[in-house]
């Protein structure tokens, strides 16, 4: 069936056709109104259509107007050949100004199909880089919640407190870090060829699926390790252990989570190197160099706390000065080294002659001190004559020739002798001085 527009171009044309033959029949005197009015109604329905089909109207509308006053009975008389030739014209005039009117819209058209192109083009673009940008935003908040962790990470570990804790709290990172896989830590020598394969390369080992991997043997890894990932730990530049996370299935650990997890060890390794730094230094303020005894600070603060203690407990202490006799000339007749030595040794008599609950402590240049817990004057003068005996018996060679050191120690008790620290420690200063105009290398204690 046709459709209403297509009818309309049909019957159009048609029904003009078999109006304009019936009015030539009729009244063929009325050529020049009907002519033009005609004309410009086909070429108005022939507008529709093609180009070619256009031209063609044009053609016979031509074609009628030369044709048509020779049939309208008015033979070939000037006026009405002019006047034909005239609505030809302005027939034609029509035709173009259709057309230019056309070609216009149809160029504007096209510039606003351009433009609208272009602005599509403009959205999409707009769109990509909107998409970027969410992108972006999403690994920039992904990378941001990755360094809270690891600044929540790094104060964790920092704030451990032994090498154990340190452990402890990489692991439980590790495990929050990948849920659902398997965490292992252990110290020591390499125990398997993973271990072997890092250790020798010194570089982690990521492996995406074990059952495809070429670099180790099948059957090597266990069904629950088709993921796998192994790290050193390392302590002031060697290697202490290794850290081993395993999942059953594949891929499940990616570059970057080996980087993660490398960070999280490195960081281990920087808390447990910190931890024993401190342990040293905390042992070098106490602990005197030469001879490992604790120093004069230490040995005032211990004296302090046995006061408090001994005034609690209602038990008395004492305190043991020594000060090695002539020591001078040793120095002066062997060399300062030599003395260090003389010093060294006879600190681990004073060490090996006191109780572990004692404390014994260098109290400046060759002269010691010490603290008898819970040891009345008598008690403590006889650890002293222990000590002098030990001193005396042992033998020092001297540039070849072999000799004795001898030492003199004075004994005061708290609180029958003293009611304060620096009482205390006069009062047996005191008494040594008298061991020492005494003739040296004895005790004396009252
Ligand atoms: P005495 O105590 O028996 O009266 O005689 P002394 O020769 O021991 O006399 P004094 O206490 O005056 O001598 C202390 C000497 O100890 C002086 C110093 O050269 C030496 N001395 C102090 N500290 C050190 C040290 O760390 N190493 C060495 N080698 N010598 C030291
Ligand atoms: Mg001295
Ligand atoms: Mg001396």
């Amino acid at each position: 069936m046709l459709r209403p527009n297509a009818f309309a171009k049909v019957a159009g044309p048609s029904a003009i056709l078999a109006a304009v033959g019936c009015t030539f029949w009729l009244w063929p005197a009325h050529f020049l109104w009907v002519f033009p009015a005609s004309g410009a109604l086909f070429i108005w329905f022939s507008w529709s259509g093609e180009k070619e089909v256009k031209y063609i109207f044009l053609f016979l509308v031509t074609a009628a107007g030369f044709i048509l006053p020779k049939l309208s009975g008015g033979g070939e008389s000037f006026p009405l050949m002019a006047g034909a030739i005239a609505e030809v014209l302005c027939l034609w005039l029509l035709f173009f100004a259709l057309s230019y009117f056309e070609s216009s819209r149809l160029s504007l058209r096209e510039r606003l199909a351009a433009e609208e192109a272009a602005a599509r083009v403009k959205v999409k673009n707009l769109e990509d880089e909107l998409a970027r940008y969410r992108l972006h935003l999403d690994s920039t908040l992904a990378r941001m919640r990755d360094k809270g962790a690891l600044s929540a990470a790094i104060q964790d570990m920092g704030s451990a407190s032994t090498p154990d804790e340190v452990k402890g709290r990489l692991e439980a990172l590790l495990n929050n870090y990948f849920p659902g896989a398997l965490v292992e830590l252990h110290s020591g020598a390499p125990r398997d060829f993973a271990d072997k394969w890092v250790a020798e390369r010194k570089i982690p080992l990521l492996v995406r699926n074990s059952q495809t991997d070429s670099r180790f043997a099948r059957g090597f890894f266990g069904p629950g390790e088709r993921s796998f990932m192994a790290l050193p730990l390392h302590l002031f530049g060697r290697l202490v252990g290794f850290v081993r996370a395993s999942a059953p299935e594949p891929d499940r650990f990616k570059a970057g989570d080996l980087r993660g997890a490398e960070l999280a060890c490195t960081l281990a390794g920087v808390s447990m190197e910190n931890i024993h730094l401190f342990e040293k230094v905390n042992e070098l303020a106490i602990k005197d160099g030469l001879t490992g005894l604790y120093t004069h600070r230490a040995f005032q603060s211990r004296l302090e706390e046995e006061i408090l203690r001994s005034a609690r407990t209602k038990v008395p202490f004492s305190v043991i000065m020594a000060d090695i006799d002539h020591f001078k000339s040793y120095n002066d007749t062997f060399g300062h080294q030599a003395g260090d030595a003389v010093l060294k040794a006879v600190a681990e008599t004073i060490a090996g002659g006191v109780r572990e609950i004692d404390f014994a402590a260098r109290y400046g240049g060759e002269e010691f001190a010490l603290v008898v817990t819970g040891a009345g004057r008598a008690q403590a003068a006889a650890a002293a004559e222990n000590i002098r005996r030990s001193l005396e018996a042992r033998s020092f060679n001297f540039g070849g020739k072999r000799s004795a050191v001898t030492a003199s120690f004075g004994v005061a008790e708290f609180p029958a002798e003293a009611s304060a620290a620096g009482q205390l420690v006069r009062a047996a200063d005191e008494r040594l001085y008298r061991a020492k105009q005494a003739g040296r290398n004895r005790v004396v204690s009252a």
